[in-house]
């Protein structure tokens, strides 16, 4: 038996797509949603759908952006020789947020796990490797996640770069086991950094 409306349900199932959110918080969210006054549920939507239509990939590093070229590849006063390569745009926020490191990035999009049929080809590799071609190019920081899809994508990046002649280096493994980068504190973050060693 239903208890709610078809509405309802579908926001409720919809919500509970979303990454974190289970059913009870997805129905707690329906609720309270539905008891919002309606300019505020439409300026909700519209910012959804504002940040989807404008918001795309930086066309040197991958990350989001809602121009061309993200604002860390833009700026003339970055170190454009080191490339740090991190998962996902929420790594590359907290290294950011350290405000210590001056290089520029390459955002994955995922990390290599056969366990769950994610390739090589699945992230944004070939990408990383023609940046290698043209650019002047002298490191790049392998700051994966330490958890075991983390390093493999590790040492399949080394493994493909190192024939070019660029210095690979991984960060130190200071960062516990199967630890989010973006979980971890600054401090730590800047030791991992600091601590990298060549692969
Ligand atoms: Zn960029």
């Amino acid at each position: 038996m239903d208890l709610y409306s078809g509405p309802i349900n579908k926001l409720i199932s919809e919500l509970s797509t979303l990454p974190g959110i289970g059913e009870k918080s997805a129905g707690r969210l329906a609720f309270h949603l539905i008891n919002l006054p309606k300019a505020r549920v439409e300026r909700l939507a519209n910012t959804i759908i504002e940040a989807k239509s404008t918001v795309r990939y930086c066309k040197e590093c991958f990350t989001l952006t809602d121009s061309d070229i993200c604002p860390v590849c833009s700026n003339e006063n970055r170190d454009h020789s080191t490339i740090m390569v991190v998962e996902n745009v929420r790594d590359l926020a907290a290294y950011e947020k350290t405000g210590k490191y001056d290089g520029v990035y390459h955002v994955l999009h995922g990390a290599i796990s056969p366990m769950i049929g994610v390739g090589p080809g699945d992230i944004k590799l070939k990408e990383l490797i023609e940046r290698l071609k043209g650019d002047d190019v002298k490191e790049v920081i392998i700051a994966t996640n330490s958890s075991l899809e983390g390093e493999t994508t590790a040492m399949y990046i080394s493994k493909l770069i190192k024939p070019s002649g660029v210095k690979v280096t991984r960060i130190a493994s200071g960062v516990p086991v199967g630890g989010d980068l973006e979980c971890i504190d600054e401090v730590t973050l800047l030791r991992a950094l600091e601590g990298r060693i060549e692969v």
